[in-house]
């Protein structure tokens, strides 16, 4: 009965061959990581500090900063929290990081290309990030693990620049995030530098099809399950295999049941999204082996658009 599914242990991610597959929130406070905790979050996949100054008119402190993320971190003590840098641009403006005047705003100076035309921010925050992990260390709970990555990277260089930074401030986990087909296309090449490497399914699905995520006369075109998308994560995936590295999902994609499976078929070792979403994606994994993912995955490969590759997953789920 209900009463007793709610009292009852929420497990953590597994497939049904028991392969761990880690599920993760999505969030942009610290304050939603209680509701996240209760929901099964096993840790945060990607927190999006940029939500926390879309109404600022100037850079944050160091001292504001710090204080966020070790709220954040002493959320989760043990347990993996993965924190974006900032990443201002397109439909996350920040008065301090962007030009309100460009014409493409998604194809402009965000993400890491903006932190780095403004480095100082970035050092500060990566700052602020180094101190809230030390703060954490005093702690009786103990530390969070502590991952950082950057947004929009475009380039192995770009890759190169944030990871070496990061380590600088003494960052040990530092990664990039994938949701410019550039970094898919060369996955290989850049987890030779990143430790990890996070999809952003939204953004790389908007340019991967050309299509802007927030116009409503192109939503049919930003659909995750176009194969054209589905090749370029398992371009990832493949790569992560290789290096040993892991590959998360931090897109909306990750929230879809049956596109989860599809995107572990790929290589996926970690899921995060919205904490409501967790349950049902949980149910799902639960219901399949590594081996169908794969199956499944191949199915959705190998049709010839987002609806049939949904169908054809969805059959050999069943099957
Ligand atoms: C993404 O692009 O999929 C992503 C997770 O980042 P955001 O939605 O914050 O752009
Ligand atoms: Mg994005």
């Amino acid at each position: 009965d209900r009463a007793a599914a709610s009292s009852a242990p929420i497990t953590d991610g597994a497939l049904a061959d028991g392969t761990p597959i880690p599920l993760l929130a999505n969030l942009g406070k610290p304050e939603g990581a209680a509701d996240a905790v209760a929901l099964g979050a096993e840790g945060v996949g990607l927190f999006r500090t940029e939500f926390l100054f879309l109404s600022s008119a100037q850079a944050p402190t160091v001292e504001q900063q710090r204080e966020a993320y070790t709220q954040l971190l002493s959320a989760f003590p043990g347990k993996k929290v993965v924190v974006r840098v900032l990443d201002a641009g397109a439909d996350k403006p920040l008065a301090f990081l962007n030009d309100a005047h460009e014409e493409n705003p998604a194809l402009g100076l965000r993400g890491i290309r903006a932190l780095r035309a403004s480095e100082d921010i970035l050092r500060e925050q990566l700052t602020a990030l180094a101190e809230a992990d030390a703060a954490t260390r005093q702690t009786p709970e103990g530390p969070a693990d502590l991952w950082v990555m950057a947004p929009m990277v475009a380039t192995v260089e770009e890759t190169a620049y944030f990871t070496d930074l990061a380590r600088d401030y003494g960052i040990k986990t530092a990664g990039v995030m994938v949701e410019v087909p550039s970094s898919a296309l060369l996955a290989d090449r850049i987890l030779a530098h990143a430790d990890f490497a996070s999809i952003g399914t939204n953004d790389l699905t908007q340019y991967t099809m050309a299509a802007d995520r927030l116009l409503g006369s192109v939503a049919s075109l930003q659909d995750p399950w176009h194969p054209a998308v589905l090749r370029l994560i398992r371009e990832v995936g493949d790569a992560g295999r290789v290096h040993g590295k892991p590959v998360g999902i931090c897109g909306e994609a990750a929230a879809d049941p049956m596109l989860a499976v599809v995107l572990v078929g790929l290589g996926a070792t970690s899921l995060s999204m919205a904490p409501t979403a967790l349950a049902d994606v949980r149910a799902t994994l639960l219901q399949h082996s590594l081996d169908d993912a794969r199956v499944i995955a191949e199915a959705a490969l190998a049709a010839t658009d987002a609806a049939s590759a949904r169908t054809a997953a969805h059959a050999a789920a069943t099957r």
